[in-house]
C-alpha cells in the first residue's frame, strides 16, 4: 500500500504540464472602434477613438473610423469601453511552478510585465529565478508558446548580511564585509543576474562596497534598505528602488538615527518600538528622506498589502482571499499570518499594526505629492494578478488620483526600465499590450476587475476566452497534480 502511494506520488510529480498558450484566433491585425482611451500623460480620457493594431504594435490612433484594408482584420466594438496599457507588477516572487499556472493568471488579470524580486540559490529552492529559467520563460512568452508576463529583471538570491537568509540557505551568500560583497557581485555577474536584492541586516561597509561593485558591473540594486544605513545614504549610493512603506516610518521618527546606530536595530522590532515610531513621527525628517529619493530618482515600492496582512492577520474575512488557491499554498499563507499573530496577541499589538499600516498609506500620498516615483508591487505570490489589483486599490485609498494610481503600474515601471518609448501609454508605435475595460477605471479603480478584452503579444483574447482560461487555471491549481508537485518542492526545500 505504502509502495503504491509512493509510486503514485512520484508519477504525479514527474507528469509534466502542457503550456497554457495563446488562443489561436488567426487574426494578424485588428481595429478597436469607438473606444475611450485613458491618457496617462495628460490625465484625461480621449473619447471615441479608433485604434489599429498590427502585429505587436499600435499602428494608428484616430478620431475618425479606420478603413478596413485587410480581410484578415478583426473588428472590435469598443463603444462605452475604456482602453488602458497593460499592467506591471513591480514586486512579485516567481516560483519554479509559476509557468504552470501563475503566468496565465497574471495575464488574465491584466498583468503583462513583472519585476521578480528574489532569485533562488539553487534548484532545490522553491523560488524560481535561476537566470536560465527566467530567460527560457521570457523566450517562450515572446514566441507565444506560453501565455505570461515578461520578466524584466533577473534577481539574485536575497543578500541579508553576516547570517544566512534562512536557516537552510547556503552560507555562500552571507555578506558580512567588503570582501564577501565583492565576491558576491562577481558571482552574480557571472551568473547573468541583473538585480541584486538587498535585505535588512547588511553591515554598512559591506553595503557600500556592494553598491560600488554593482555599479561597476552594471547591475541594479533594489530591495529592503539595510537598517544600519540611512535612507539618504542608500539613495545617494544608488539603490534603484526601496521596498515596503515601513522603512520610511523607521527612518522618520525622532530616534531614527539612534536606532540605526544601535547594536542590532532589527532585533528591537516589536509593538513598543512601532508605537514609539508612530508617536514620534517627524514630518521634517520624512521630507528630507523623500527629497533624497526624489533627487536620486530612487523609486519607492510601498507594497501596502504586506502591512495590511499584518493588521488583518486575525480577520477571518481577510483570510477568505485565499479560499480559491491550492491547499498547500493556503496552508503556507495561514502559517505566515499566524506567525505575525503570535508575535503579539494583545489588543494593543493589533491596534499598533493597524496604525502602522495606515501610516504607510499616508506616507505614500506625501511621497507622491513630493514627486517621488511610486511603483505598484503586490508581494503576494499566492495571488498572481489579483493581488496587484488589490494593491492598486490600496494606492487609490491613499488619496492619489486614479490617473496617478494607474501610472504606478504602467508609465512609472516603464520609466524605471527606460522602456517608456515602448510601453506605459497608448500611443502609435508603442507595444500593443492593452486592456479593454467594461467601465471607467478613473471613476473607480476597482473597475480594473471588469476586463472585457486583453491584447497581449499581438493577440486579442475576448471575454469568453478569458473566462475559459480562468476555469482551466482554477482546476489546474486545485488539482492533485499541482498538490503533488508543490508537496515535493516543500520536501526538497526542507531537506537541504
Ligand atoms: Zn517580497
Amino acid at each position: 500500500m505504502i509502495l503504491t502511494c509512493i509510486v503514485v506520488f512520484v508519477t504525479l510529480v514527474f507528469i509534466p504540464y502542457s503550456n497554457i498558450g495563446f488562443p489561436e484566433n488567426g487574426y494578424s491585425e485588428f481595429v478597436i472602434n469607438n473606444v475611450n482611451i485613458v491618457d496617462l500623460k495628460n490625465d484625461t480620457i480621449l473619447k471615441n477613438q479608433h485604434i489599429l493594431v498590427e502585429g505587436k504594435r499600435i499602428k494608428e490612433i484616430s478620431s475618425e473610423p479606420i478603413r478596413r484594408n485587410n480581410n484578415n482584420q478583426l473588428s472590435i466594438n469598443g463603444t462605452g469601453k475604456y482602453l488602458i496599457p497593460a499592467l506591471w507588477d513591480m514586486h512579485v516572487h516567481l516560483t519554479k511552478r509559476s509557468s504552470n499556472s501563475a503566468y496565465a493568471q497574471f495575464v488574465t488579470n491584466g498583468v503583462m510585465h513583472v519585476r521578480d524580486m528574489r532569485g533562488s540559490y539553487n534548484d532545490r529552492d522553491h523560488f524560481a529565478s535561476t537566470p536560465i529559467r527566467i530567460r527560457k520563460w521570457n523566450q517562450k512568452v515572446t514566441d507565444m508558446e506560453l501565455l505570461g508576463p515578461i520578466v524584466h529583471s533577473i534577481p539574485s538570491f536575497a543578500i541579508e548580511g553576516p547570517n544566512p537568509m534562512f536557516d537552510n540557505s547556503p552560507e555562500y551568500f552571507n555578506c558580512a564585509n567588503s570582501e564577501q560583497a565583492k565576491m558576491l557581485v562577481n558571482y552574480f555577474k557571472e551568473q547573468g543576474v541583473t538585480l541584486i536584492k538587498t535585505y535588512n541586516n547588511i553591515p554598512r561597509e559591506a553595503f557600500f562596497t556592494l553598491m560600488g561593485e554593482a555599479k561597476k558591473a552594471g547591475i541594479e540594486v533594489a530591495g529592503h534598505k539595510p537598517v544600519r544605513v540611512s535612507t539618504i545614504e542608500a539613495a545617494n549610493a544608488g539603490m534603484k528602488s526601496m521596498e515596503h512603506a515601513r522603512f520610511l516610518i523607521w527612518e522618520s521618527f525622532k530616534g531614527s538615527q539612534k536606532l540605526r546606530n544601535s547594536d542590532n536595530p532589527k532585533e528591537k522590532d516589536n509593538t513598543e518600538l512601532r508605537r514609539l515610531m508612530l508617536d514620534n513621527h517627524d514630518t521634517l525628517l520624512l521630507k528630507e528622506n523623500l527629497e533624497a529619493l526624489k533627487n536620486n530618482n530612487t523609486y519607492y515600492c510601498p507594497t501596502h498589502l504586506t502591512r495590511k496582512a499584518d493588521a488583518y492577520a486575525d480577520d477571518e474575512r481577510f483570510r477568505t482571499r485565499y479560499d480559491e488557491i491550492n491547499p498547500i499554498f493556503r496552508f503556507l499563507s495561514f502559517e505566515d499570518l499566524d506567525v505575525t499573530l503570535q508575535e503579539d496577541t494583545t489588543d494593543l499589538g493589533r491596534e499598533v499594526y493597524h496604525d502602522f499600516y495606515s501610516k504607510g498609506l499616508e506616507i505614500t500620498k506625501t511621497a507622491s505629492e513630493y514627486g517621488v516615483k511610486v511603483l505598484a508591487g503586490s508581494d503576494v505570490p499566492e495571488l498572481p494578478g489579483t493581488s496587484l489589483i488589490d494593491e492598486l486599490q490600496e494606492l487609490s485609498a491613499t488619496g492619489l488620483s486614479n490617473y496617478e494610481v494607474l501610472r504606478t503600474a504602467t508609465l512609472n515601471p516603464s520609466e524605471y526600465y527606460d522602456l517608456d518609448t515602448i510601453y506605459g501609454t497608448i500611443e502609435a508605435g508603442k507595444s500593443a499590450d492593452l486592456l479593454l475595460l467594461s467601465q471607467n477605471p478613473i471613476q473607480d479603480i476597482s473597475n480594473l476587475k471588469g476586463i472585457y478584452g486583453i491584447i497581449s503579444n499581438g493577440t486579442y483574447l475576448n471575454k469568453e476566452e478569458i473566462e475559459n482560461l480562468k476555469q482551466k487555471i482554477h482546476s489546474r491549481n486545485n488539482g492533485l497534480l499541482m498538490s503533488a508537485k508543490l508537496f515535493c518542492d516543500m520536501l526538497m526545500y526542507m531537506t537541504i
